[in-house]
């Protein structure tokens, strides 16, 4: 990215409220280097609150401080513009996510105050829900087609909802293609069409993504009898399409538990009805200071072969 497009993507991050850009950016890569371990700062094996706002509430695990040092954050600890905002980020947070939207839209338009501040908390708490979901809901329910050895999942709910990170298994599968998802076009997926603008535009470059022939053998290598999920759009008809909806929604409808369980979690969460203001959060997906290929899940990948293509990127 280019500083335009960095500062627009710094600023846009603050309006999210979501802690500063390097604290973000260390848990993501710390939650993608050890997927579904103690060290997994959300850690979605200790349930569904755990992951998806209590790690936010009580003490971090010891391994998440004690493996987490060994993940490189040498890019964003080193950057000038980053390391300013880490400094100033309480109050510009304040300023930007709270007091700007709700007294600006009352100076600007005469809107009503708690009009102002209610759509403005509803926006921001959306926003935290719909994020949050990625680390609960798109570890629990959804399918797996690229890799059966870590929890995250493909949902074309929260691909939908969150703009194109709810392609999570495909993600974790291969976390430094700017895509996030395994559609070339724009499927449920707004956070590519913001990336690929700005490619156009010249602002982005260096974009990393991955090759189907990749894909296609990383699928049959940790998914094995899976269908790669690229292809399923593709090559099959309306009725499979549908079918993989539902049970990419992770609801086994013949299931009562396991529905009766979707449905709970599905209320706990109040971000399922608004989209439009989750535009927010997904710019903290953006790739602003990228070294993707460190974040590779190291653990549990029991399956890369020392001399294949994809264990060069396994860390070991
Ligand atoms: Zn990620
Ligand atoms: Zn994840």
């Amino acid at each position: 990215a280019n500083n335009a497009l960095k500062y627009f993507l710094i600023f846009l991050q603050t309006l999210s409220a979501q802690e500063d850009i390097i604290k973000w950016v260390r848990d993501h890569r710390v939650h993608h280097k050890f997927t579904d371990t103690n060290a997994d700062p959300h850690n979605s094996k200790r349930g569904f609150f755990f992951s998806h706002v209590g790690w936010l509430l009580i003490k971090k695990h010891p391994d998440v401080k004690k493996f987490g040092s060994k993940v490189d954050m040498s890019d964003s600890e080193h950057d000038p513009a980053l390391l300013f905002h880490r400094k100033i980020y309480m109050a510009a947070a304040i300023f930007l996510a709270f007091i700007a939207p709700i007294f600006g839209s009352m100076w600007l338009w005469d809107e009503d105050f708690y009009a102002s501040m209610n759509i403005n908390i509803a926006r921001y708490v959306l926003g935290l829900h719909v994020n949050w979901a990625i680390n609960s809901f798109a570890h629990m329910h959804g399918t797996r087609p690229y890799d059966k050895n870590n929890s995250s999942t493909d949902s074309y709910l929260f691909g939908f909802l969150a703009f194109g990170e709810g392609w999570h298994n495909y993600h974790h599968a291969f976390p430094w293609d700017y895509k996030t998802g395994e559609f070339e076009n724009y499927f449920f997926n707004f956070s590519l069409i913001f990336i690929d603008l700005f490619a156009w535009l010249g602002w982005a470059t260096d974009l990393k993504t991955t090759s189907i022939d990749m894909i296609r053998k990383r699928a049959i290598r940790t998914c094995p009898g899976g269908r790669p999920g690229r292809y399923v759009l593709a090559a099959h008809s309306t009725a499979e399409i549908a079918t993989e909806w539902v049970a990419s929604m992770g609801v086994g409808w013949r299931d009562t538990k396991s529905r009766n369980r979707f449905l709970c979690q599905m209320a706990a969460s109040a971000s399922i009805w608004v989209l439009a203001m989750v535009v927010i959060h997904s710019s903290g997906y953006s790739p602003l200071a990228v070294s993707p290929d460190n974040i590779v899940q190291s653990a549990p990948s029991r399956t890369a072969l020392a001399t294949s293509e994809i264990s060069a990127r396994v860390a070991r």
